[in-house]
Order: structure tokens, then sequence, then C-alpha cells
């Protein structure tokens, strides 16, 4: 690998080795995500000014008023969604810099990921194609329609918060599937991490920490 994707100083290794430990320290427990956090270089998925800030555990602004999420809550979105076992496919809903599918795509077989912010989305294909995570297919939409084509889907992970579970997510869960998904405005403090399985009587919903993510928007944009 090259310097660029490597990374030296504030974006090296042993920085990213700091973060891995605190997520440690932060009760993240399952080590094949750890491990890949731990070789993922998320400084790719920022603005070079901000680069130096990449292994910082905290979100950092990715352009069009939107977020990289923080590196825990990447860990513990990803962690719960492969608590049962790795799924063979997983839907991400809200690509953003691409970061998250990045480290699903390391995990999971086939990763599904839709944005509606067009300019978002072709640089995080870019991002993916420098790091041939080719089992990523990303398409330009609103997410909340899901991506039905590809339906159903053992995991399903929306990293931009609803007022509501959409009702196409939750018919595109396959019986068994997990869905992890922020619900409610984080403003009024009030936004949840929701664990929602699909059993084949219906729906189980459980909640999770307390986080702030961006709100999921209707419709997509260039
Ligand atoms: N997973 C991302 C987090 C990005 S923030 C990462 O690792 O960087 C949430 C993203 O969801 C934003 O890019 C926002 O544009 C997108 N988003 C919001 N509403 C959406 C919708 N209805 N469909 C698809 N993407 C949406």
């Amino acid at each position: 690998m090259n310097n660029h994707i490597q990374g030296i100083g504030m974006t090296s290794q042993r920085t990213r080795d700091r973060l891995v430990q605190r997520l440690r320290d932060e009760g993240i427990r399952n080590e094949r995500v750890l491990q890949v956090m731990r070789t993922t270089p998320r400084h790719l998925f920022i603005d070079e000014a901000l680069a130096h800030r990449a292994y910082e555990d905290t979100a950092l602004p990715i352009g069009q008023g939107q977020t990289i999420s923080q590196p825990y809550i990447v860990a513990r979105m990803t962690e719960i969604l492969v608590e049962n076992g790795i799924p063979d496919k997983v839907l991400e809903v809200g690509t953003g810099s691409g970061y998250q599918s990045a480290v699903l795509a390391r995990l999971v077989p086939r990763v599904y990921t839709v944005e509606r912010i067009n300019a978002l989305l072709a640089r995080a294909r870019e991002c993916h194609r420098a790091l041939r995570l080719h089992n990523i297919y990303a398409k330009h939409s609103d997410g909340s329609w899901g991506w039905p084509e590809n339906a159903p889907y053992p995991a399903i992970m929306v990293t931009a918060a609803p007022q509501h579970v959409p009702d196409s997510l939750l018919e595109q869960l396959s019986v068994g599937g997990r869905m992890v998904i922020p619900v409610g405005t984080s403003t009024s403090g009030t936004q949840k991490l929701k664990l929602i399985t699909r059993t084949a009587g219906g729906f189980e919903e459980q909640t999770l920490n307390a986080v702030h993510f961006v709100p999921l928007l209707d419709g997509s944009v260039r």
C-alpha cells in the first residue's frame, strides 16, 4: 500500500491501534470488528484538512451538512448486526463517507448501500475503489424505500434517523434478520438506537444507546 492509504503521523497504524484500544475500553468485544477497524484507514474517507483527526473517537463533517459517524458507534452497530453470526449480505441506508460500508464489506460477503446525495456517493465509491472493496454495491436513491431488487436482507443498518421505522425496510428484512436503526430527533435528546428482529410472527424491538444521527430525509439530490 502507498503512504496515502497506509497513513503516516496522525493517520498512522499506531494512531489506529490507539483508537482500537479505546473502543475496547468502551466495551466493544467482537475481535473481528476490532480487527477490521484496526486496519480500515478512516482518514481516507475524510477531507484532507481534517485527516489528522480521523482516529479521534468523534463524528466529523463530510460536507453537504452530513457527518461520518463516530468510530464507537460504527463498531457498536456493526457488532450488534453480526452478533448472531455473519450474514451473507447487508443493506446500509445512508452511505455518507462510505466508511461504515467499508467496515461492513470486510466482514460480510455483499454490502448494498443507498445514499440520497449523489456528490457524497461519488466520493464514497472512489474510496471503495482505492481500497479494492469490490463487494460494495452503491445506489443513488432515497433509502427509505430500501433496495427491493436484492431483498430480503438478513441484516439492515440505517445510519440516518427517521421519526418512525420505514415500512419498506421492515418488509425487506428476512425472517430471523436484524435491523439496527436510530429513531427520533437528535435535538430533543430522544433519539435512540433500536434493534429490530423479524420473527415468524412479527417484529421484536429492543431499545439500545441514546445516539445523535443526522435525520433521514425524503427524496434524492445531486
Ligand atoms: N454511514 C455513514 C454515515 C453518514 S451520515 C458513514 O459511514 O459515513 C448519514 C447519511 O445518510 C448522509 O450522508 C445522508 O445524506 C444520508 N441520508 C439521509 N437520508 C437518506 C435517505 N432517505 N436515503 C439515503 N440516504 C440518506
